[in-house]
């Protein structure tokens, strides 16, 4: 029993010392409030889908809260949801949009992870690049802190505050990206849109990844469109795609793919119009591929799905020789994407690795870089090339970590951008919340 919540999709093992499986808010409560007692560790799990090792440990309790799943039908008028965190992304997204509401947050992961997971890891998806990562979408927590007592935080609806530190106006944003450090989220409410009435997708195939780069970069400083996602597919991403798609869907020879969607405002054919020009400005050899109506929007997701979990099982076939996936998660300013793909491409040119793809949410500048360690011997040798190519990012201005969080695997990348003062305010903030440090040890700092 213990065992079957040993891993997470980092591809470390970690066996709890104990498992709880609390059914509601009350039992979270006396749980918190036992271990705070008897000074146990407690690290709370959603879904268990984290890449970084942060829902799983070998130290006191891992408690698993995915019984907690009730979601209240949402408030059309407020545009508003109540979820217990357990509840599954995907399903809060189906109840939202029975009532015709977006829930905006899309990891890609969100049939399989849960609202407190999201929270926790303050996850995004393709979609954030238009509506910004869950942080923007929730309005309200309900939070077990670390002393066993059971507290609310709703986000201000202020436009304007000049009292005390920025950090301290709203105490809700402590808990969203913490990983399970300050406390444990219980309960949430959470903010809809309305929910589009029509959305095409376009996949744009090129012949070279530079040309590739800069549809990207058009696309995101075009006049004319609006996209709600940019991503990304090198070849080795377009490869596990075309096995996902319906045969004959990509052609062969394409070296790289974006793909992009954008809700409809005025009519499917102008709308395509805009895009063809921008695309033939930079490329007449392939057919862009079209998604339109939801059961295509769904296959176009599936696809997209197919690369990190297609990675993931083959990190998987390699645990017994020390080998796993190491997926990193850096981002650079948009511009900067070309470079900092070009020079991650040559630090791991020469290492001899067969299997490394890059893909994801080039409008936000950050793509995906996932590599296969067949043994332990590749692997320490792959850690220390995204050791470099992480340095040279964040020369770039940009970031170790832009969706997946710190957990336990990126801990020690956190020096390389925080300063010490910063992580000492952080783990003052720890301090202060969790003195006893139970909550989530490992993870972060
Ligand atoms: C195939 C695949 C695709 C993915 N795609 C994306 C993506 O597109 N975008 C993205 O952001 N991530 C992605 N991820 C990473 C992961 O799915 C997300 O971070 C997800 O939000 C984690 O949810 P979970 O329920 O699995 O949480 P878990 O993995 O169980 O936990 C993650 C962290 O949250 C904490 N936590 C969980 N529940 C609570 C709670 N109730 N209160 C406090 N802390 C809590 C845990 O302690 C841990 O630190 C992907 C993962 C996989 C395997």
């Amino acid at each position: 029993m213990r065992e079957a919540y040993e891993a997470d999709a980092s591809g470390l093992h970690l066996v709890p010392d104990l498992v709880a499986r609390p059914e509601s808010i009350d039992e979270v409560v006396e749980l918190v409030q036992k271990a705070a007692r008897d000074q146990i560790s407690i690290t709370c799990a959603g879904a268990q889908t984290s890449t970084t090792g942060a829902s799983i440990t070998d130290k006191g309790i891992l408690a698993s809260l995915r019984s907690l799943d009730r979601i209240s039908p949402p408030d059309e008028k407020a545009r508003t949801i109540r979820v217990e965190a357990g509840a599954l992304v995907g399903e809060i997204k189906r109840t939202a949009a029975a009532a015709g509401l977006l829930f905006a947050p899309d990891p890609t992961s969100e049939e399989e992870s849960t609202i407190g997971g999201a929270i926790a890891c303050n996850a995004s998806g393709a979609r954030t690049f238009k509506y910004g990562a869950t942080r923007r979408h929730v309005r309200a927590l309900k939070v077990v802190m670390a002393s066993g007592e059971l507290m609310e935080f709703r986000r201000s609806d202020l436009e304007k505050n000049t009292v005390g530190y920025a950090f301290a106006h709203d105490p809700i944003d402590w808990f969203i990206g913490s990983e399970g450090t300050l406390g444990i989220i219980v309960e949430a409410e959470l903010s809809l849109l309305p929910l589009p009435r029509h959305v095409v997708g376009l996949a744009v195939l090129f012949s070279t990844e530079q040309d590739a780069l800069n549809f990207v970069i058009a696309t995101r400083e075009s006049s004319t469109l609006s996209p709600r996602c940019i991503e990304y597919f090198d070849v080795g991403a377009i490869e596990i795609a075309r096995s996902a798609a319906a045969a004959g869907t990509i052609p062969g020879d394409a070296a790289a793919m974006v793909y992009a969607e954008e809700e409809i405002s005025d009519d499917l054919n102008s709308t395509l119009a805009r895009w063809i020009e921008l695309i033939e400005a930079i490329t007449a050899d392939f057919e862009p591929l079209v998604f339109d109506g939801e059961a295509r929007l769904r296959e176009a997701r599936r696809i997209r799905h197919s690369i990190p979990a297609t990675m993931n099982e083959r990190g998987s076939k390699h645990r017994n020789s020390g080998g796993r996936k190491v997926s990193t998660d850096w981002a650079v300013p948009y511009r900067k994407l070309a470079e900092a793909i070009h020079a991650a491409r040559s630090l791991i040119d020469g290492l001899g690795v067969e299997e490394h793809v890059i893909y994801g949410h080039a409008g936000n500048g950050h793509p995906h870089q996932n590599l296969i360690a067949r043994d332990a011997r590749e692997l320490a040798t792959i850690e220390a090339a995204v050791e470099e190519i992480l340095k040279h990012v964040l020369t770039l201005g940009g970031t170790v970590a832009a969706e997946h969080g710190i957990g336990k695997l990126k801990r020690r990348w956190l020096p390389l951008q925080m300063n010490p003062l910063q992580i000492s305010m952080m783990t003052a903030v720890k301090r202060e919340l969790d003195p006893n440090g139970i909550l989530a040890p490992g993870n972060i700092l």
